[in-house]
């Protein structure tokens, strides 16, 4: 497994190292029993102070950390839903290792070879993520799907290199 960088509108990349995939794809719905899992993403956005960041004009985005499924959770084998308070209580761990952590996004898994999201994801991603901008991830048996919620929609990002 290797770091992951993907291009974002207007050239900017989002990073993604390999401990982050590799932690989400644990929870790979390999077998019919998998039940859906998920997270949040945490990291860093880099913007110059005054920019107006946008779709067109997102920041870079840098991903350093993700929270895993606990049993306290919500999981079916097609819905998952974080209820558990640890995802946010990890939040303030790595947050005193990186200054300016932030919440970026969420990831979860699909019970699909290659996931799209699907009309409940939409859905929640733009009650979670109304006027903001958030990486949405989703995993799933074979691939990832990657997208920038901007705009309150959801555009697919490409992944640039593998390094
Ligand atoms: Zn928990
Ligand atoms: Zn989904």
């Amino acid at each position: 497994m290797h770091d992951l960088m993907f291009t974002l509108p207007n050239g900017r990349y989002l990073l993604v190292p390999s401990h982050v995939i590799t932690t989400m794809q644990q929870y790979r719905q390999l077998k019919s029993t998998s039940k859906e899992q998920g997270g949040i993403l945490m990291g860093v956005m880099r913007a110059e102070r005054d920019e107006q960041v946008s779709v067109d004009n997102p920041p870079c985005i840098e991903v350093l950390s993700v929270t895993e499924p606990c049993r306290h959770d919500y999981a079916t084998n097609t819905r998952f839903v974080r209820r558990c308070e640890h995802h946010l209580a990890d939040m303030k761990n790595p947050a005193k290792t990186y200054k300016d952590l932030i919440y970026l996004g969420e990831w979860h898994t699909h019970p699909e070879d290659n996931p799209l999201p699907s009309r409940m994801d939409l859905r929640s991603w733009r009650k979670a993520f109304m006027n903001k901008l958030a990486i949405v991830v989703i995993v799933g048996r074979e691939t990832n799907w990657w997208g920038l919620w901007a705009d309150n929609k959801v555009i697919p990002i490409d992944k640039l290199h593998e390094f």
